[in-house]
C-alpha cells in the first residue's frame, strides 16, 4: 500500500462513510475500515467489497480505545484519516448530552493526537450546516457565522471545527478539512449499501421509504406555517454518492497539498432549497406511489431554512454536486425495497 494513495475510514461501515469507501477506491486510492458497529451492520462492508470487486482491510475498533486505535495506526500506512465515527441522534443527544461529548469529542482528539504523534498529515472531519442554525442570510456561506449550537450534538461538531482549526495552527505539517454536510439522502445505485436507522427513523427520507414500504402508517410533515413558498421547511438534500465524491476532491487537495492554509471549511449541498412537501411529490411522482401523510406540529429546534452556497466547493475542490432529486429518491426508494426484500 502507498501511503500517500491510501485513506483510513474512521466510522467507514457507516452510512456516509461506506459511500465513500466505493469512491475513494474507484479514484483509485485504497482504504482501511474501522468502526465499532455501534450503528451500523458488518454487511455494509461486504456491500463495499461486493461493488468494487475486492476485498478491503475492516477492523472492529472504538475510536475512543487510543490503544486499539494507535495499533491500527502501527498496523497501517497512511497519509490521509477520515474520521466519520460519531453518534448523530439529535434529540438523544440532548436527553444524554455526556454520551456524547464522550464518543464525539474523545474520538476525534484521540484520531489527531495520534496523527501527530505519529506523523500523519491529513484530516478530514464530518461536519454539518447545523453549525448554521437559523442563518439570517440564505444561502450560507462558509464565512456566515456559526450560532450557538441548539443541542450537545450540534455543539459537538462546532468544538471539533475549533479543535481541528486549532490544531492545524498548532502543529506544523498537519492539515484539515471540515465538511459541512447540509442533508444527505439516496443511496448507492446499486442498492447494496444504504442508510440503515435504527429503530423510528428521525430524518425525512428514511421516514419516507419505511411509510412507502407500510412499515410506518403515516408520515407527517411538520408545520405547514413556516414562511416558506408551500409553508414547509426548505432544506439541501445532497445525494450520498455525490457527498461521498467531495471527499475524494478533499482528499486529493490535502494530498495535493494544494490548501491554501492548514484548515479549511467547504459547505457540501447542492445549492438548491427544496421544501418538505415537494420531496414528498417528487418521491410519489418518480415511484410511482402515494403516501399517506399528515400536517403536524412543527418540530422543536428545526430551522425554517437552510442551504448551501456552494461556490467554493465548486470553484475550490472542483467539486459539484451531480445527481438529481429524481435519482436521488428512486435510489433511496430501490435501497429501502432491497433491504426489505420488496419486489
Ligand atoms: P452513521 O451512524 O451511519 O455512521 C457513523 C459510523 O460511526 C457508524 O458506523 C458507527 O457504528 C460508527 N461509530 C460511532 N462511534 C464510533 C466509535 N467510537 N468508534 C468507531 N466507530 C464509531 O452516520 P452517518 O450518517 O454516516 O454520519 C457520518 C458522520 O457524518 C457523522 O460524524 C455525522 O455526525 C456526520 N453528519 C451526518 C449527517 C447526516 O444527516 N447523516 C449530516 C451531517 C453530518
Ligand atoms: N421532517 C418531517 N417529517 C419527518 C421528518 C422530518 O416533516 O418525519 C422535516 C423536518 O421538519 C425538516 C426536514 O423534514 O424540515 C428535514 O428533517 P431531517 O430530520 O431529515 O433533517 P434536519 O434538517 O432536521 O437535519
Amino acid at each position: 500500500m502507498n501511503s500517500n494513495k491510501t485513506v483510513l475510514i474512521s466510522g467507514g461501515a457507516g452510512y456516509i462513510g461506506s459511500h465513500t469507501a466505493v469512491e475513494l477506491i474507484n479514484a483509485g486510492y485504497d482504504v482501511v475500515i474501522i468502526d465499532n458497529l455501534s450503528n451500523s451492520d458488518r454487511n455494509a462492508v461486504d456491500g463495499v467489497r461486493d461493488i468494487v470487486g475486492r476485498d478491503i482491510p475492516f477492523e472492529v475498533v472504538d475510536t475512543c480505545d487510543r490503544a486499539a486505535l494507535r495499533a491500527v495506526f502501527d498496523r497501517y500506512a497512511f497519509d490521509s484519516v477520515i474520521h466519520f465515527a460519531a453518534f448523530k441522534a439529535v434529540g438523544e443527544s440532548v436527553a444524554e448530552p455526556l454520551k456524547y461529548y464522550q464518543n464525539n469529542l474523545v474520538s476525534f482528539m484521540n484520531i489527531v493526537e495520534l496523527m501527530k504523534e505519529t506523523g500523519r498529515p491529513n484530516v478530514l472531519f464530518s461536519s454539518s450546516a447545523t453549525v448554521y442554525g437559523e442563518a439570517e442570510v440564505l444561502p450560507v456561506t462558509e464565512q456566515t457565522p456559526r450560532q450557538p449550537a441548539t443541542s450537545p450534538y450540534g455543539n459537538t461538531k462546532q468544538i471539533a471545527e475549533d479543535i481541528l482549526r486549532d490544531c492545524c495552527g498548532a502543529y506544523s505539517g498537519l492539515n484539515g478539512i471540515a465538511l459541512r454536510y447540509f442533508n444527505p439522502i439516496g443511496a448507492h445505485p446499486s442498492a447494496l449499501i444504504g442508510e440503515l436507522p435504527r429503530g423510528v427513523p428521525n430524518n425525512l427520507v428514511p421516514f419516507i421509504t419505511q411509510t412507502a414500504a407500510g412499515i410506518r402508517p403515516m408520515l407527517s410533515i411538520f408545520g405547514n406555517d413556516y414562511d416558506t413558498p408551500d409553508g414547509t421547511c426548505l432544506r439541501d438534500y445532497i445525494d450520498v454518492v455525490d457527498l461521498a465524491k467531495a471527499h475524494v476532491a478533499a482528499v486529493n487537495r490535502m494530498v495535493g497539498a494544494r490548501m491554501e492554509s492548514s484548515y479549511e471549511i467547504f459547505n457540501i449541498g447542492t445549492g438548491r432549497p427544496v421544501s418538505v412537501l415537494e420531496l414528498i411529490t417528487t418521491f410519489e411522482k418518480v415511484n410511482d406511489l402515494k403516501l399517506p401523510y399528515q400536517y403536524t406540529a412543527r418540530r422543536a429546534g428545526d430551522v425554517p431554512a437552510v442551504w448551501a452556497d456552494t461556490t467554493r466547493a465548486n470553484e475550490v475542490l472542483g467539486w459539484k454536486a451531480e445527481r438529481s432529486l429524481d435519482d436521488t429518491l428512486r435510489a433511496a426508494w430501490a435501497w429501502e425495497k432491497h433491504i426489505r426484500n420488496i419486489k
